[in-house]
């Protein structure tokens, strides 16, 4: 059975009393699902000496394993430290520092080859949303992935699915479309592969608070979520988890 996720992506928030706090208090809430904390980079070390009980996530790493690449963290690195999981692509790793379709998925295939799940971030912004590019956009962000990985792969990848417009704004797509567009990622990904489609987990991201949690997290063909403000301090967070 495939466990729900919620994934708290702190991007560069936060100091370390406040991670330390974070990962004890995490560390101590029960759920049936799977709790993942993203720190910042600095801190993934300290959030992984105070983990007693959620699985620990980077917010990027690079595609290269060594060498001269100044300022990056390979996932040879991350794998050392026992992260489990690397969030690639997302949208402000596209928007801000130019990550194409391309090395995301030298990012994703770099992640496998080092024993971690990657969370592949996919996303339409506001202008592809009014034009009607929402699905054009997904397909070609999922295209690589959906033919360069493996079966057993595709069973692992996790998926996050975040409108770039509803990050950080307060605003979401209407649960009808957020099913709509779950079902329709499935779809795109799996292949008509029964196997790839029951097993692979799609989070939503974009806006999750604890008054939407409940109603997101029933869709089905949505696995939890994954979120950003709404993750930064515990109670609420503790409550997002609770929804799943
Ligand atoms: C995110 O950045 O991944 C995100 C979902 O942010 P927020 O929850 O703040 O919209």
């Amino acid at each position: 059975m495939k466990k729900p996720i919620a994934a708290a992506n702190w991007k560069m928030n936060g100091r370390s009393d406040e991670v330390i706090a974070f990962a004890k208090a995490l560390s101590e809430i029960t759920t049936n699902g799977e709790k993942i904390f993203a720190p910042p980079a600095a801190y993934l070390t300290t959030a992984q000496a105070y983990n007693s009980g959620f699985a620990l996530a980077a917010q990027t790493a690079c595609e290269n394993a060594d060498g001269a690449f100044t300022g990056e963290i390979s996932m040879p690195m991350l794998k050392d430290i026992a992260c489990q999981y690397v969030i690639i692509g997302h949208s402000e790793r596209r928007a801000i520092y130019g990550e194409n379709d391309k090395v995301i998925f030298a990012k994703i295939q770099a992640a496998f080859t080092n024993g971690l799940t990657p969370i592949l971030c996919i996303g339409e912004t506001d202008k592809e949303n009014q034009s009607g590019e929402t699905e054009a956009v997904l397909t070609r962000q999922l295209k690589l992935a959906s033919e360069g990985l493996s079966g057993e792969q595709k069973q692992k990848i996790v998926i996050a699915y975040e409108p770039v417009w509803a990050i950080g704004t307060g605003r979401t797509p209407s649960i009808d479309d957020i099913q709509a567009i779950h079902q329709k990622i499935r779809y795109l990904f799996s292949q008509n592969d029964d196997t790839i489609s029951a097993s692979v987990r799609i989070l939503y991201g974009g806006s999750v608070k604890p008054d939407n949690a409940k109603a997101i997290f029933a869709l089905a063909d949505v696995d939890g979520g994954l979120v950003g403000g709404a993750s930064l301090t515990i109670d609420s967070f503790e409550k997002i988890i609770k929804a799943l």
